[in-house]
């Protein structure tokens, strides 16, 4: 059995796809695109050749940096089943869309600017229509239970904690008249965090592919980001401030979500006003709501003890762009959540810009802020930004949390590893930058006395 490595590979964290291939069959694992500028994004080419034989895609997660291509394969005669659990499935469709809708506004924007400089026109990576078919070939896979996906495959997905839905991979490939196993680990959660039940991991395998995102380091306690919010929020209701949080539409605003609703009944906090700002996260809200089964102990008796909308009685969902603009109306204090996370684009442009002016106004980042994006710029202390070809002084209040992540960071790294490490795996460290990845790998030795190989976009690993 040889596997490929197609993707966030050679110090990168996106891309991620790898191609495994027996004598009998060729299954991919993740279809991820490549995301974080132009040059990342020309390395968007479909994961393979045409007409080459694929018999089945199996995700592990609905992230668009493991899902972003799977429209791609369309163009390669791929006909076959994409496995994910239900909430992959349902999330999977609802990126997919978004992401389509997204490539095809970007592409009409930029072939108005390529028309006028006599420059052809250039597509979209794909259309929703594309979107649309591979979104029909997504097939519901269990948690804990081995699937036939190809001749001599099984695979099963255990939790991985990272997001609805999410799950680690195990292949059982029989060849030849011997069993080996390959485990993914796809993107592992932080232990502990409410609403996601916590990482399950394996105990034996041959290999392990294992991500290494937040190798050199771990968070911050959720418990103590918890409180940093809460005194926040506390601290902006005084002033009658607006609160503003960029926020990922996918896990992030269900998170917070919910921990408004913990205020309101367990901290004393009086009810005010909180607007959902994101069409996107709303349509994710009840993927969520429509999963409860994913849910862990804790959150599960919390809801039963009495349903989250009875908490947020003052919460609003605003879909259309008429209703997000009526939230410029309300006095605070109020609470906004509105996408998009780094501030780059979206409806949270046009509350900073009606608020970051206002010395009242509070800004909260609840996740990573790439370097070049207008978050970036607001968390290193700008003392004004350009908005929409406007210039807007910052008087707001800016506040980093450092807790919230969705990703595990290197003891819980090093503690799923723990559980599969006496099989004597070997490793293969993916998913990280240069610093995090070797961190990660050195330890691995350390702790474990296990070898482990870092590759780069390409290789090949033989099992
Ligand atoms: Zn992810």
């Amino acid at each position: 059995m040889r596997i490929r490595v197609i993707g966030a590979a050679g110090g990168e964290v996106t891309g991620s796809a790898y191609l495994v291939q027996t004598k009998r069959a060729n299954i991919l694992v993740d279809c991820g695109k490549f995301q974080g500028g132009r040059a990342a994004e020309a390395k968007n080419r479909p994961p393979g050749r045409p007409n080459a034989k694929l018999d089945a895609v199996v995700l592990s997660h609905a992230h668009l940096d493991h899902t972003g291509r799977l429209p791609l394969l369309l163009r390669l005669g791929f006909t076959g089943p994409v496995y994910a659990t239900s909430a992959t499935v349902d999330m999977t469709a609802l990126i997919l869309r978004d992401s389509a809708r997204l490539q095809a506004q970007d592409a009409k924007r930029q072939n108005k600017k390529r028309a006028r400089t006599g420059v052809a026109a250039r597509e979209p990576l794909y259309t929703p229509r594309d979107a649309e078919a591979i979104i029909g070939r997504l097939t519901h896979a269990p948690y804990q239970r081995p699937l036939p996906i190809a001749p001599g495959v099984q695979a099963l997905i255990a939790e991985a904690g990272h997001m609805l839905g999410s799950g680690s991979i195990l292949l059982l490939v029989d060849e030849d008249g011997q069993q080996k196993r390959v485990v993914f680990s796809g993107d592992l959660g932080p232990k502990g965090v409410p609403i996601l039940r916590d990482f399950e991991g394996f105990q034996h395998a041959d290999l392990v592919f294992l991500e290494s995102t937040y190798g050199d380091r771990d968070h911050r306690p959720f418990r103590e980001t918890a409180e940093e919010f809460i005194g926040v929020v506390k601290e902006a209701i005084e002033r009658r401030g607006k609160i503003l949080i960029p926020t990922f539409a996918v896990g992030r605003a269900q998170l917070l979500t919910g921990l408004l609703s913990w205020m309101f009944r367990n901290e004393g906090v009086r009810r005010f006003p909180i607007f959902l700002d994101s069409p996107m996260a709303i349509e994710a809200t009840k993927i969520y709501a429509r999963h409860l089964e994913l849910f862990d102990e804790d959150m599960l008796r919390y809801i039963r003890q009495k349903p989250l909308r009875e908490d947020l009685k003052t919460l609003t969902a605003t879909v259309t762009p008429e209703e997000s603009r009526r939230i410029n109306d309300c006095p605070g204090p109020c609470l906004v959540m509105a996408g998009a996370g780094m501030c780059n684009a979206g409806r949270i442009l046009h509350h900073l810009k009606q608020n970051l002016w206002k010395p009242e106004t509070h800004v909260v980042f609840v996740g990573y802020q790439g370097r070049g994006s207008l978050g970036r710029r607001l968390v290193e202390g700008a003392k004004s930004v350009n908005i929409f070809g406007e210039k807007v002084v910052v008087r707001a209040q800016m506040h980093t949390l450092n807790g919230f992540s969705a990703h595990a960071g290197q003891k819980d790294l090093l503690n799923w590893l723990g559980i599969i490490a006496p099989s004597r795996p070997r490793v293969v460290v993916i998913h990280g930058e240069d610093g995090p990845r070797t961190t990660l790998a050195g330890l691995i030795r350390e702790r474990y006395g296990l070898p482990s190989v870092l590759p780069k976009q390409g290789d090949v690993i033989e099992v």
